[in-house]
This record gives structure tokens, C-alpha cells and sequence, in this order.
């Protein structure tokens, strides 16, 4: 048996001088500063958050959003706290800041910025977020790639977020596990056509698709002086609206108000899961 040559680790640094630097991983992502910048932002910061350069980035997408009509200063706030492009691909982090929908894979996006925005000031405007000044307890439906469940995060006290894609239910997970948020946040795999009844009643529901009508278990399961906003088709079968259905309770009699708004473009709303 031969004697292998001994080898001294470390190497004397003559041993080094000749070899070919190895290729650095980091300098082939050039967004990465920014990913990190954005995750000592988030520690770092005072609560207005908007010191950091990362920060500095959201606080101008949020004024974008709030010259185009966003007036609730709470969901502005909430928009500009959540470092949006570490939910997408790092190829595309350098426009996680412009108000678009940006792939997330398996054919589905994440949501505008703006279209975020305007579900949640409207979610905000019903009878108990306005009497509470947060959502409270909220159900979710389309997890997609934890976006919208991390801003929601920021205005209520519990959030359940439904996913019918596991890679996408996944993914999420890993998203908000980065940012530390998976205590408020409660990620389910499943369809969310049946909502969550386990632990609702809710008191504020959300849908990032829209399907024909708004089904059943979700009206059953959003509680008094709760509001739902959901994309659905609209009446008459033209395109999509957004729907809001308030909770009315008024002297001690209960029922559901539904009110039709602009035009939205969502994904379907599928059944089952993959
Ligand atoms: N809120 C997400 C947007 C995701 S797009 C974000 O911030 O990125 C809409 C999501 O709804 C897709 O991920 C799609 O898979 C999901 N979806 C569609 N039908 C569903 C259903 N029945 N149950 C749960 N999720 C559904």
C-alpha cells in the first residue's frame, strides 16, 4: 500500500498565491446587497422604517401608490414594512418595487402592489376594523407566495392563509419563516373554497381569486360586523368585479350586505389541490 503524501490544512499561503480564484457566488447576484440590506432594514429600523436604503425603495413605491389614490395611512404603513422582493425569484427583486404582478411560478403572481392595497383599505373601512383599528382575525384564500398574508400580518391579530399549490403553500413557508412571521400567520394547505371553519369565525376574509359566485362556507364563516372582498365574476358574466359583503348586526337581526365595485382581473379560483 502506498503512503498518501501528507497534506497541511490550512495551505502556507505560498501554496495559494497560484491557484484561480474560485468564483464567487455572491458577485454573480447583484441584488443581493439589496436582499440583505432589506433584512437588517427590518431589524434595524425605527418603526417608521423608512431609514434604510431598502426602506427608502418601499417609502417611494408607497407614495406612488398613495398619488394614485391609497389613502389609509395604516395600509401604507403596512406596505412600506414589508420587504416585497424577498417573495419573488431574485432574478426579479429589481422590480419587486414597481406596481406589478410578478411571476412566482406554477403559473401563478404575486399580487400589484396597489391591487393589495386597495383589498385592504376596503377590508379596513368594515364596522369592526373600523371600531378595533386592525382587521382582527382574518382568513385569507390563495397563499400564493405569502406577500399579501405578510402585510395583512402587520394590521391584524391572526391570520389564516389558505394554498392549494403545495410548492406554493412551500414556498410561503419559507418566505415568512425568513421574516419571522409564522407565529401570527397560519399557513394551510387545502382548498379554500371551504374557508378555514377551525378557527373562524373571521372578521376579516380576503381572496386572491375569484371564481362565478363567493362560496358558501365563506359568508358562514365571516362574523358579525365582519367584511368580506373577494374578486368574482361579474353579474351578467362580463369580466370581474370586486365584491365586498359586509356582516350587518343591527338590533340583534343579522344579515349579509353585498356591494359590487370596480373591475378587477384575478386568477380563477380552482377546486381541489395539487
Ligand atoms: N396573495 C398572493 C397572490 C397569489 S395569486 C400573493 O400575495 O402573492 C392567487 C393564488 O390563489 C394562487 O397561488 C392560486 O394557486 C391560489 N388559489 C386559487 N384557487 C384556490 C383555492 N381554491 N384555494 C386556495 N388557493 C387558491
Amino acid at each position: 500500500m502506498s503512503e498518501l503524501p501528507k497534506r497541511r490544512f490550512p495551505l502556507p499561503l505560498d501554496k495559494l498565491g497560484s491557484q484561480p480564484a474560485r468564483p464567487a457566488r455572491e458577485l454573480l447576484r447583484p441584488q443581493r446587497p439589496l436582499h440583505q440590506a432589506a433584512q437588517d432594514a427590518a431589524r434595524l429600523s425605527a418603526p417608521s422604517g423608512l431609514g434604510l436604503d431598502s426602506a427608502g425603495v418601499r417609502l417611494r413605491m408607497v407614495q406612488r401608490l398613495q398619488r394614485e389614490g391609497l389613502k389609509d395611512e395604516r395600509v401604507l404603513q403596512a406596505l412600506a414594512s414589508v420587504p416585497r422582493h424577498e417573495f419573488v425569484d431574485s432574478a426579479l427583486a429589481i422590480q419587486a418595487y414597481e406596481d406589478t404582478s410578478l411571476p412566482i411560478g406554477h403559473g401563478q403572481t404575486i399580487s400589484k402592489p396597489s391591487v393589495v392595497g386597495r383589498m385592504i383599505e376596503l377590508l379596513m373601512a368594515g364596522a369592526t376594523a373600523r371600531s378595533a383599528g386592525q382587521l382582527g382575525r382574518v382568513l385569507e384564500i390563495g397563499t400564493g407566495c405569502g406577500y399579501q398574508a405578510a402585510v395583512l400580518a402587520a394590521l391584524s391579530r391572526q391570520v389564516v392563509s389558505i394554498e392549494r399549490l403545495r410548492p406554493l403553500h412551500d414556498k410561503a413557508q419559507g418566505h415568512l419563516q425568513g421574516l419571522g412571521l409564522l407565529r401570527q400567520i397560519r399557513l394551510i394547505y387545502g382548498d379554500g373554497r371551504l374557508g378555514h371553519a377551525g378557527a373562524g369565525p373571521y372578521d376579516a376574509i380576503i381572496a386572491a381569486a375569484g371564481g362565478e359566485d363567493l362560496p358558501e362556507p365563506w359568508l358562514a364563516q365571516l362574523a358579525p360586523g365582519g367584511r368580506l372582498v373577494a374578486p368574482m365574476q361579474a353579474p351578467g358574466g362580463r369580466g370581474q368585479v370586486l365584491v365586498v359583503v359586509d356582516h350587518v348586526v343591527e338590533a340583534g337581526a343579522s344579515r349579509l350586505v353585498r356591494t359590487v365595485h370596480e373591475p378587477v382581473l384575478f386568477v380563477p379560483l380552482k377546486s381541489g389541490v395539487m
